[in-house]
């Protein structure tokens, strides 16, 4: 059997018996060997979840996931195009908004305190409580990026790329970017002023095509359209202050034997606060379930947004391409352990080796991304969900958001960056080597 199909073949390509069922299949010199028959070897990029939470975020992903899905498929563009936020979303709006305002009510408090009493010493040590418990419970602003952000007068026409995607989807003006040495991108918000921020990853961007890059930067400025980033961080702030009251709230223990008989007095006080606390950390899971749940909308509709900027067939290669980092990470690593000889070559080998990809590999991935149901990271529904949904979408996309010639300058200008960038990516790996 083998004799027949032996033809056509070229040198890192041979034929290997399957080490599970026997049967033969082709196998790149290079890459991971895998069975088409038995599916030996198809085993998962996707982290396994160690934690409780990672498991319950895990389990959203797939199941919320799959369950849009089916109503993508149901209501098809009028999923994107729904007036009235749903039931869970305004559940989850209203709890939130009684946190900040309880975190609201103790500043008032400590405000109210000495100004009604009259600074009597017992209001003043009220007071500095209540300044505490509403300093401990305040929302944190989301922390400035760690990289370096370039503003439109270092980067005009990446910026300006942006804004002709970020107009046609209304969204404001990105005011930084971010160049990252991650396989990645982003869209974020960040300090008190709100800044926006774009996250470009120079490793993701030469991996993909123009149009495949439009869709990936379609997708992140849809997020900054549907103000996902304010949204998560009024939510997310929320249960990170429900979390604070759990630890406040909780006794240290139900029977103080230091006070000798007042403990018994003092245990239906204490077992009550227990299970306050306990309710409250009720609250937090339902809380972070509809977080969650609600995030994996926002995905979707952010993919819409990609579609709407670059078509479909190049949204679901960029899909797939999204799971190849791994080829990058072995690229560096070459690089790193002096095996190629201009290290500066880096991003240029990326792109010959994803335009050069053997079909059995890119197989693989596809094979991977379906039974898996791989996703790029937890809070991602899984990648197959998002690409059926992109088939059930029945609107054009925008024509020509875009010219290739304006994507060829922004390239250019982000070229100036590779060079600090790969320098990073060698020194982080070395030293990974020696932790
Ligand atoms: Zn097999
Ligand atoms: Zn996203």
């Amino acid at each position: 059997m083998s004799t027949a199909i032996n033809t056509n073949l070229t040198q890192a390509e041979k034929w290997k018996d399957c080490p599970e069922c026997k049967r033969p299949n082709l196998y790149h010199e290079g890459y991971p060997y895998w069975c088409q028959h038995c599916e030996y070897g198809l085993v998962g990029e996707r982290p396994k979840p160690k934690t409780l939470w990672d498991k319950v975020i895990l389990h959203i992903t797939v199941k919320y996931g799959e369950a849009f899905l089916q109503k993508i498929i149901a209501e098809k563009k009028h999923f994107y195009h729904k007036k009235l936020p749903s039931v869970s979303l305004l559940i989850t709006y209203f709890i939130a908004t009684v946190v900040h305002l309880l975190t609201l009510l103790c500043f008032g408090f400590a405000i109210f305190l000495p100004i009604h009493f009259s600074w009597h010493p017992i209001s003043i040590v009220g007071s500095l409580f209540f300044l505490y418990v509403s300093y401990f419970l305040k929302p944190n602003f989301p922390k400035k990026p760690e990289e370096k952000l370039y503003s439109s007068k270092d980067l005009p026409f990446t910026f300006a790329v942006l804004d002709k995607i970020g107009k046609k989807l209304n969204t404001k003006a990105t005011h930084e970017i971010a160049i990252l040495q991650e396989y990645n991108a982003y869209y974020g918000i960040y300090g008190m002023k709100a800044k926006r921020v774009v996250g470009l990853g120079l490793p993701l961007i030469n991996a993909l095509t123009n149009k495949e890059l439009l869709f990936v930067l379609g997708h992140e400025m849809g997020h900054g359209s549907h103000g996902d980033n304010s949204r998560s961080f009024y939510i997310f702030t929320s249960v990170l202050s429900l979390s604070k009251w759990h630890v406040i709230l909780r006794p240290v223990t139900l029977w103080d034997s230091n006070i000798g008989f007042y403990a018994l007095g003092a245990f239906p006080f204490l077992l009550l606060q227990l299970m306050l606390s306990y309710v409250i950390y009720g609250v937090v899971w339902l809380m972070a379930w509809l977080f969650y749940r609600s995030s994996q909308v926002d995905e979707f509709h952010a993919d819409y947004s990609g579609y709407l900027i670059a078509g479909e067939s190049d949204a679901q290669v960029a899909l797939t391409k999204m799971h190849y980092g791994a080829y990058f990470e072995i690229l560096v690593q070459k690089s790193a352990l002096n095996r190629e000889k201009d290290p500066y070559q880096l991003f240029a080998r990326l792109r010959n080796k994803i335009n050069e990809l053997p079909e059995n590999e890119k197989m693989r991935i596809t094979k991977l991304i379906a039974k898996e149901k791989g996703s790029l990271d937890m809070t991602h529904p899984p990648t197959i969900y998002r690409q059926m949904a992109l088939k059930m979408i029945d609107v054009p996309s925008f024509e020509n958001v875009v010219t290739d010639f304006e994507i060829a300058q922004m390239r250019k200008e982000l070229e100036s960056k590779e060079k600090n960038t790969i320098d990073r990516l060698i020194d982080q790996y070395r030293r990974s080597l020696y932790d």
